[in-house]
């Protein structure tokens, strides 16, 4: 009775809270001790009723070799009864029990064991394995004490269920890991592959800058200097035949500086990626674009109509002017008839931007080629005009920068088109 007593005291003494089997072995240690067993054992049986040793206490060296020996033969003995009834089998004297005859040869029992309990382990109502006492004395056991035998079994029961779900969750971690590892790799992967990628723009933006430079200095240098020369020449020169030779390598000359110009500012336009912006009045840029072409607003009889509003802020750079520039370029170039061309400049706004139109009544655009107008060296078939078919790709560029929009559309008022660019206002 004692024993019952301080057996139920140490039960609650053990930390709940320590690892399953360790709790599993904790409750077979203060049982064996309270009671008066010498070493007990856990044991599972799975669904090919194998018996697998899950936790022991004071068990002798040689006994989990002799368990392993019995696996397929443990429900023959004792355990079978266990398994059949249910209920808890006591062995006395267990060397002359015959249902302990089947195992007798594998010498389990050493000879001091005089006494075996068999103690059944249940899961929703189906036994999974059992819990095993041996002692070395051979007395009766009392109901008091298998009431207290039935109460470990339920424990070590739910311990066994918990160390279950412990598995599984360590398995599901190990997994997650596993992901996360190879996640980890992939991500660490996409990185690199980003990393050179990254280096191969800079590679690539560089060479950019490198040909914008190599433009520059070793072609622009030596077309500047035939220009200077081809004027010296000019200025002395009287024979007509050799003069016109000279005007014709002239006018080249300033094609080429022109079209180095031209190529190196938008090389180094498509390198910038962030530019500084102020708050400008777009008609004070759109006046000052104007101005560029007074001289041949007045030889030939363009007009450009264009009235100013108030305050249309915009938060721009003022490279905007090329915009405006290259847009009234074309507009003069492709106006048609010189005699009476005519430009519209117009501002327009919705809620939250600036929608600024140029319209000629030109040749206009026939709408296959519309799509590809602003790409590098797209030029329509334009003979006789000269052009490099860059403006309108250095416009988007400019415009993309600022976050904005461009377009072309057919004059819808006859000939012509109207180019439109938006800005955000300021
Ligand atoms: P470029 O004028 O030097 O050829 P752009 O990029 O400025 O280069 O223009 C590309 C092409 O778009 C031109 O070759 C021309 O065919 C067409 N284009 C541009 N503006 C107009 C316009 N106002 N009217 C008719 N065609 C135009």
């Amino acid at each position: 009775m004692n024993g019952i007593r301080s057996l139920n005291n140490a039960l609650t003494d053990i930390d709940v809270q320590l690892p399953p089997k360790q709790y599993i072995k904790n409750v077979l240690g203060v049982t064996c001790n309270n009671l008066g067993y010498l070493f007990g054992t856990v044991i599972e049986m799975d669904e090919n009723d194998e018996a697998h040793m899950l936790v022991s206490y004071n068990l002798p060296e040689s006994y989990p070799e002799m368990v392993n020996k019995v696996k397929g033969k443990i429900l023959s003995g004792p355990a079978g009864e266990t398994f059949k009834t249910g209920k808890i089998v006591v062995l006395h004297d267990p060397y002359s029990d015959p249902r302990l005859k089947p195992w007798s040869d594998l010498r389990i029992i050493t000879g001091i064991i005089e006494i075996m309990v068999w103690v059944p382990l249940f899961k929703n109502g189906k036994i999974f394995g059992i819990c095993v006492l041996y002692g070395e004395k051979e007395r009766d056991i009392a109901q008091n004490e298998l009431s207290s035998l039935e109460s470990i079994g339920v424990m070590i029961s739910i311990a066994i269920a918990s160390n279950k779900y412990l598995d599984k969750l360590t398995q599901k971690t190990k997994e997650l890991q596993k992901t996360y590892d190879k996640l980890e790799i992939k991500v660490e992967e996409r990185t690199a592959e980003l990393q050179k990628y990254t280096k191969e723009l800079q590679h690539s933006n560089e060479l950019k800058n490198l040909f914008g430079d190599v433009l520059h200095h070793d072609l622009l240098n030596p077309a500047g200097i035939i220009k200077g020369y081809t004027e010296v020449l000019l200025s002395t020169e009287k024979n007509q035949k050799t003069i016109r030779s000279l005007k014709v390598i002239e006018r080249n000359t300033e094609v080429i500086i022109k079209l180095v110009e031209t190529v190196s500012h938008l090389a180094k336009l498509e390198s910038v990626d962030d530019i500084k912006f102020q708050k400008i009045d777009l008609c004070d840029i759109i006046k000052d674009a104007m101005s560029d072409f007074e001289s041949e607003l007045d030889n030939e009889q363009i007009t450009i109509e264009f009235t100013p509003k108030l305050d249309c802020f915009v938060n721009v750079n003022p490279l905007v002017k090329e915009v405006f520039v290259n847009l009234l370029s074309n507009a003069i170039k492709y106006g048609g008839d010189k005699d009476k061309s005519r430009i519209i400049i117009d501002i327009s706004n919705n809620n939250t931007d600036w929608i600024i139109t140029v319209t000629d009544f030109g040749i206009g655009i026939p709408d296959e080629d519309k799509p590809h107008l602003f790409e590098r060296f797209k030029r329509t078939d334009r003979r006789g005009i000269k052009g490099m078919g860059l403006g309108l790709a250095i416009v988007k560029r400019i415009i993309d920068l600022h976050g904005g929009h461009v377009g072309v559309e057919n004059n819808p008022n006859g000939q012509g088109s109207v180019f439109w660019i938006t800005l955000k206002k300021a």
